[in-house]
């Protein structure tokens, strides 16, 4: 899957699956996005190959003091992937892949500021908050993300 920016400055490929893929319907994303919620493919590090272009970090404060670190196009300024304070794992905007539809959420989190007219499938997990990701993730992604953090 290849993706990238709004100038096509900042180019990129995923040389594998994602791990996991959360849509995100907390207060920050809305904020973040301007929209109802985002979607993040969550994916090692390495497997973000950059074809063109260098994003640029950009820490942008959370409503729990915290602050999480955005990359955007460094000319566009749009958003292509971010991290939560563990840079071997990007949140990978799926909205910027050049192909959106090719990837659907396997987990709908923080639904409790989920907008009340979006309408979630009632065969994918929704969860108020968070969640345990060895209890939801397959098998085969709990190793990818253990063999990164290691
Ligand atoms: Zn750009
Ligand atoms: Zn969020």
């Amino acid at each position: 899957m290849e993706g990238g920016c709004a100038c096509g400055a900042v180019r990129y490929r995923l040389t594998s699956e994602p791990m996991f893929v959360h849509c995100c319907h907390c207060l920050n994303c809305q904020r973040q996005t301007g929209s109802a919620f985002v979607i993040n493919l969550l994916i090692e590090a390495d497997r973000v190959e950059l074809l063109s272009g260098e994003p640029e970090p950009v820490d942008v404060p959370r409503d729990d003091g915290s602050s999480q670190r955005i990359h955007r196009c460094p000319d566009c300024q749009v958003a292509v992937y971010s991290d939560y304070g563990r840079p071997e794992v990007r949140f990978v905007r799926g909205g910027t892949l050049d192909e959106p539809s090719g990837v659907a959420p396997d987990i709908h989190i923080f639904t409790r500021s989920k907008l009340p007219w979006v309408t979630l499938p009632e065969d994918v997990p929704a969860v108020d908050v968070y969640y345990d990701s060895k209890a939801l993730w397959p098998v085969e992604s709990l190793e990818r993300l253990r063999a990164v953090m290691s």
